[in-house]
């Protein structure tokens, strides 16, 4: 038998429901994990080991009494610190929450529960989700299992560095710009973001609300699409989230067939500024699904290149409203408060000791765009150029079923090589981005290995409500891929037994 962690999600479950294995037994052999790694990974801000070994008691109760019990029972979980969660901490990786207890769970978090999961703890990452290498902790940074010296990607760095060194079999991410996906493809596993609406954001700490979309991690497409599941469905706490079924992502998953599938490569995705050897996996893989049947056809979309320019303006702009209330006054931190000073000062120093240099950045170029003087030129602007960029996916879904490109540009940079250079970190997400801004589907999973033996990830994007479609594809390209490396290709680290 694979060792518990090393276990994929599924086979958990399998283990789980047919008595092999108890939740309780799972649970520690985790809660052992990260007792052994995490001290250097550091992808938990906080493990909860006592009510998660409580929780995994009872589901293994319910079960020997006969209960019906849904598939990922009793299956441990990892929640990004940005969704609130009763009886833990929820800092979002900020100074000015810290010590936070929510009085309330996150609709993700309640059906994590309601589906009898076991959530470990919280997981690491950048300031209010913002970054690209969870270098923007408060908390200090993750690091990336692969190679403890470079950056798990961001914001969801610490999610996808759970899965990556076995701390967890699914964790859960959320996708503003990028922060599941981008931390995927530089750890080597799956990341899913749904399609706008599908996860209700209620209790997902804000940080740009048009934008923002939870979604799963693991470390195979059937594990997501799993987790997909239990956490999508329309939520009328959530004025955003859609009414309708949630697509069957499971059964497309294992559907492992794209033939006749029409795949399109996206034009403007790629070339000047790429690494190489991100370039050589994505054609590989493209190749690969050509020679399964799929229809390969290359798909412009002109606005691509102006999605990074639109999205620092109407991010920073949603942010610089959201984080408004982080005030001093209702909750969180509070600094300079003597009695003697006014409020305004108490605001001004609580919000100058709390917030980081990147959230302060974000909220002081918001503000900016939002002012009546330049609200029509760069506000105005950004808004349209979004508009131009789903007419792009809308064109180009006319014509195929999927789109595809790199994840990212590149493989996993060092710790502080792009620190000081916000513009650099920016482009992380060049690729990723768009489909925020439209509110469609993306996956990114695992396509080989960079010259520098870091992972490399391809993104699959579908339109709005065609989540099933990236797991058709992601399972498909997944098989394929692993036919070729005789072996997930996590399977390597898990020898070294990380
Ligand atoms: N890296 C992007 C940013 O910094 C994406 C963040 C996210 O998706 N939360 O804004």
């Amino acid at each position: 038998m694979t060792s518990l962690i090393h276990a994929t999600a599924a086979e958990l479950a399998d283990l789980l429901s047919t008595g092999v294995v108890s939740s309780e037994e799972v649970t520690r052999a985790h809660l052992d994990q990260i007792a052994d790694v995490d001290g250097e990974v550091h992808a938990y801000l906080y493990v909860d080991s006592d009510r998660a070994l409580d929780t995994a008691r009872q589901v293994d109760r319910k079960r020997q009494q006969g209960e019906q019990l849904g598939r990922l029972a009793g299956v441990p979980v990892g929640l990004k610190d940005a969704f609130t969660y009763m009886g833990a901490p929820t800092t979002c990786g900020s100074k000015i929450l810290e010590g936070w207890y929510p009085p309330y769970n996150a609709t993700v978090t309640q059906k994590l529960i309601d589906a009898d999961m076991i959530i470990l703890g919280k997981t690491n990452m950048d300031e209010f989700a913002m970054g690209s290498s969870t270098e923007n902790s408060a908390y200090g940074p993750t690091c990336n299992p692969w190679d403890l010296h470079r950056i798990p990607g961001g914001s969801g760095g610490g999610s996808a560095a759970a899965l990556a060194s076995f701390q967890a079999p699914l964790t859960i991410g959320s996708d503003t710009g990028g922060s599941i996906r981008q931390p995927a493809a530089v750890t080597g596993t799956v990341g899913v973001k749904p399609t706008y609406g599908a996860a209700s954001r209620y209790g997902l700490v804000a940080m740009a609300s048009s934008l923002d979309q939870p979604g799963p991690c693991a470390r195979n497409v059937m594990d997501a699409a799993l987790l997909h599941e239990v956490i999508c469905g329309h939520d009328p706490k959530d004025s955003t989230s859609i009414n309708a079924e949630v697509p069957n992502v499971v059964a497309a998953a294992a559907t492992k067939d794209v033939r006749g599938l029409k795949i399109g490569i996206v034009k403007e995705l790629g070339g000047e500024g790429y690494e190489p050897e991100v370039l050589a996996r994505f054609r590989e893989a493209i190749d690969l699904l050509a020679n399964a049947g799929a229809e390969i056809h290359e798909v412009s979309c002109p606005h691509f290149p102006a999605a990074l320019g639109a999205y620092y303006l109407i991010m920073p702009s949603e942010v610089s409203s959201n984080l408004a209330r982080f005030d001093a006054m209702r909750y969180g931190l509070r600094v300079g408060d003597d009695g003697s000073t006014s409020t305004e000062q108490v605001m001004r120093t609580t919000r100058g000791a709390g917030f980081g240099a990147e959230v302060k950045r974000r909220i002081i170029l918001g503000t900016y765009a939002l002012s009546s003087g330049y609200y029509d030129a760069y506000y105005g602007s950004a808004q349209k150029v979004r508009t131009l960029i789903i007419r792009d996916f809308t064109q180009a879904f006319e014509t195929v079923d999927v789109l595809m490109s790199p994840t990212s540009p590149t493989t996993a940079f060092t710790i502080g090589e792009r620190a000081n250079d916000p513009i650099a970190m920016y482009k992380a997400d060049l690729c990723t981005i768009p489909t925020n801004l439209a509110g469609n589907a993306a996956m990114s999973i695992p396509a080989g290995l960079g010259d520098n033996s870091m992972p490399v990830g391809v993104q699959i994007m579908a339109p709005p409500q065609g989540d099933d479609r990236l797991y058709r594809v992601g399972g498909a390209l997944e098989a394929l891929l692993q036919d070729k490396w005789g072996g997930p290709l996590l399977g390597t680290l898990a020898k070294e037994a990380r």
